[in-house]
């Protein structure tokens, strides 16, 4: 798995929506990679700071923001 295919699956992965053999790919990842790291930071800060303490799923749109800032933030 790539920084790419990461970034796609981040959302799902905070969201546990992940079967166990990408999660366990995913987690390799960022285990190798500070940069993708970083990000999932981001996202999981972002995703409580909207989700408050209510587990609800992001709009959609909001959703397609956080993604094309995170694609910028990677150059992808
Ligand atoms: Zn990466």
């Amino acid at each position: 798995m790539n920084c790419e295919g990461v970034t796609r699956e981040l959302s799902n992965y905070i969201d546990g929506e992940v079967d166990a053999a990408l999660r366990q790919e995913l987690e390799q990842h960022l285990g190798g990679c500070s940069h993708c790291t970083v990000v999932l930071n981001q996202v999981k800060m972002t995703v409580e700071l909207f989700c408050d303490a209510e587990p609800v799923d992001l709009p959609t749109d909001v959703r397609n923001r956080l993604y094309a800032a995170l694609q910028s933030k990677l150059g992808l």
